[in-house]
């Protein structure tokens, strides 16, 4: 359709002889874009999705400049429940609750509610195979709570090339459509 309208445009513009090179030109790409099909939800959320991108690697970035000082995080005022959450599992151990900016349908983060230095997933130690164990299991139980079990995707990014933002190790739980890999 752009196409013909396009060859249209240019057969008629010479004739006419009334456009000098530039503006028909740029007469053919107004009226070409009129004609364009409206942009897609998801292309519209991919385009969003580049800029995103170098956010959160700058984020990122910032966030790692704190990551050994110890320094509480948000995610110990979800835990205190002075920050609300949506919560979707709990016990003794860990916190389930919705991610307040989801890349999914479903998207969840599970996290200890102690976090005893892990920060990320590259300070783990040979103490922290149980909760590890405990959060991956956790991480189960709210695909299940979700509808998704059949088909989930569980990612832990740790560290800044990970593009970690924050300090305090949690699971997201990612379903409700399909995934692509490789991730990026
Ligand atoms: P990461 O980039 O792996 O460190 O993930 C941190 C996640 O925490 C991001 O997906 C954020 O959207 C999420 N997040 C940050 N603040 C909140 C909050 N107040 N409630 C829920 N999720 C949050």
């Amino acid at each position: 359709m752009a196409a013909s309208t396009s060859s249209l445009l240019r057969r008629s513009a010479l004739t006419l002889g009334a456009f000098n090179s530039f503006n028909l030109q740029h007469s053919i790409r107004q009226i070409q874009s009129s004609f364009q099909p409206p942009i897609r939800q998801s292309t519209r959320r991919t385009m969003s999705r580049v800029s995103a991108t170098h956010d959160e690697e700058a984020s990122a970035r910032a966030a790692a400049t704190e990551a050994n000082t110890g320094a509480p995080t948000i995610f110990d005022k979800i835990i205190s429940k002075e920050i609300p959450s949506t919560i979707i599992y709990e016990d003794e151990k860990v916190l389930a609750f919705r991610d307040v900016n989801p890349q999914a349908p479903v998207h969840v983060l599970v996290i200890p509610k102690l976090r005893d230095g892990l920060t990320e997933l590259g300070k783990a130690e040979p103490r922290h195979e149980d909760i590890l164990g405990h959060l991956l299991h956790a991480s189960k139980i709210v695909a299940e709570k979700e509808g998704i079990v059949d088909g989930f995707r569980v990612v832990i990014n740790s560290g800044a090339s990970a593009c970690q933002s924050v300090y305090h190790l949690h699971l997201h739980v990612l379903g409700g459509r399909q995934m692509k890999w490789p991730p990026g």
